[in-house]
C-alpha cells in the first residue's frame, strides 16, 4: 500500500504540470486520470494527516514552522444517490492537494485530523444528518486551535466544506477568536473579487485572496445547491465506489423557478433552509443526472491548486 501510494506521487509529480497560472487550457484525459490519484492513499480521511504521524515527525515539521491546514465539513445527507460524506470527503481531498502542491514549492505543511461534527441544520430531519449545538462546535474549534498553539504552531488555514450560514459564521467566529484569543495566526481564503466585503470587519487582517480560474462549464439544469450535478461529479470522479451513478443519472432535477410561489432564487434558497425536507424530499436540490466527472475533477482541482498558489504568495511575505 506504502508502494503503491509512493509510486503515484512519483507519477504526479512529473506528470501534472498544471498551475493556477496555466489555468484550464491544458485540460486533458490523462490528466484528470491524475488528479483522481490524489483520492487514493486509503479510504481512511487520515491518510497524509497528524493522525498517520508520529509526534516526534510532528514536532519536526512544526520546528520548521509547517503551515497547518486544517479540514472543517459535517455528515449531512445527500440524497439517495450518494453517501452522507461528501462535505468531508471533499474539503480533506482539498487539503492534501494543497499540501501535495505546496511541499513541491519547498513549504512544510500539516494537515488537522478532519473536523466533521458541525452544524447541519437544513437536513437535520433525513437520517444519517448529524447536527451540533453551535456552543458545542464553538468550543470544540477553540480547543484544538489551543492544542496546535500549545505545541508551537504559528500559521492555520482554516477549509470550510459546508455551506450552511450558521455553520460558517461559526468558523469565522472561531477563526477570530484563534487570532485575538489565542494569539494563533490563523487564516481563511476568499476569492479576490469578494475580498471588499470583509475591507470593513474584523476579518479583514486574517484573509487569503485568491485568484481562481474561470471553471469548466458543466450543462446542470435550474438552480444547483446540494447533492447536485457538481458535488455528484467531484464525488463520482474521486471515489466513484460511493456514488450510485446509475441511479444519478435518472434523477429528475429540481425545478422551483416556473412555481409562482417563488419570486427570485433567494425566495426559494430560504424556503429551503427552514423545510429541506418538504420542498426537496430526495435531500437534493439540483441536477445531479447532468453530472460531468472528469469535468467536475478538474474544476475542483483547479480551484484547490489557486488556494496552495495564493497561500505560497501569502506566506512568502
Ligand atoms: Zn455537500
Amino acid at each position: 500500500m506504502m508502494k503503491e501510494t509512493k509510486m503515484i506521487l512519483i507519477s504526479m509529480i512529473f506528470t501534472l504540470s498544471i498551475t493556477c497560472i496555466n489555468g484550464y487550457s491544458q485540460y486533458s484525459d490523462s490528466l484528470v486520470l491524475d488528479i483522481k490519484n490524489f483520492a487514493k492513499g486509503g479510504y481512511s480521511i487520515f491518510d497524509k494527516t497528524m493522525v498517520d504521524m508520529s509526534w516526534q515527525d510532528i514536532e519536526k515539521s512544526i520546528s520548521k514552522n509547517a503551515i497547518v491546514l486544517f479540514p472543517i465539513a459535517v455528515i449531512e445527507e445527500h440524497g439517495p444517490h450518494m453517501n452522507c460524506g461528501p462535505d468531508i470527503y471533499q474539503i480533506y481531498l482539498a487539503t492534501k492537494m494543497i499540501k501535495w502542491n505546496l511541499e513541491k514549492k519547498g513549504i512544510e505543511t500539516l494537515i488537522v485530523p478532519p473536523v466533521y461534527w458541525g452544524i447541519a441544520d437544513i437536513g437535520k430531519e433525513f437520517p444519517g444528518n448529524f447536527t451540533i449545538r453551535e456552543e458545542t462546535f464553538k468550543y470544540l474549534l477553540h480547543d484544538i486551535f489551543i492544542s496546535l498553539k500549545s505545541w508551537g504552531v504559528n500559521n492555520v488555514v482554516v477549509f470550510d466544506g459546508h455551506g450552511e450560514p450558521k455553520h460558517n459564521e461559526i468558523i469565522r467566529e472561531a477563526i477570530l477568536n484563534a487570532n485575538t484569543e489565542i494569539n494563533l495566526l490563523t487564516y481563511f481564503c476568499v476569492d479576490q473579487n469578494h475580498v471588499n466585503k470583509y475591507q470593513q470587519t474584523p476579518f479583514k487582517d486574517y484573509i487569503i485572496p485568491v485568484n481562481y480560474k474561470p471553471s469548466i462549464k458543466i450543462d446542470c439544469k435550474y438552480d444547483n445547491h446540494h447533492a447536485d450535478c457538481h458535488e455528484t461529479g467531484v464525488m463520482a470522479g474521486f471515489y466513484p465506489e460511493m456514488v450510485d451513478t446509475v441511479l444519478a443519472r435518472k434523477l429528475e432535477p429540481t425545478n422551483f423557478r416556473d412555481s409562482i410561489k417563488y419570486k427570485s432564487p433567494r425566495d426559494i434558497t430560504e424556503d429551503w433552509y427552514k423545510n429541506a425536507k418538504q420542498i426537496t424530499p430526495l435531500g437534493y436540490f439540483g441536477d445531479p443526472a447532468s453530472f460531468d466527472a472528469n469535468k467536475s475533477v478538474f474544476n475542483f482541482f483547479q480551484d484547490y491548486i489557486c488556494d496552495a498558489e495564493a497561500i505560497a504568495k501569502f506566506f512568502s511575505k
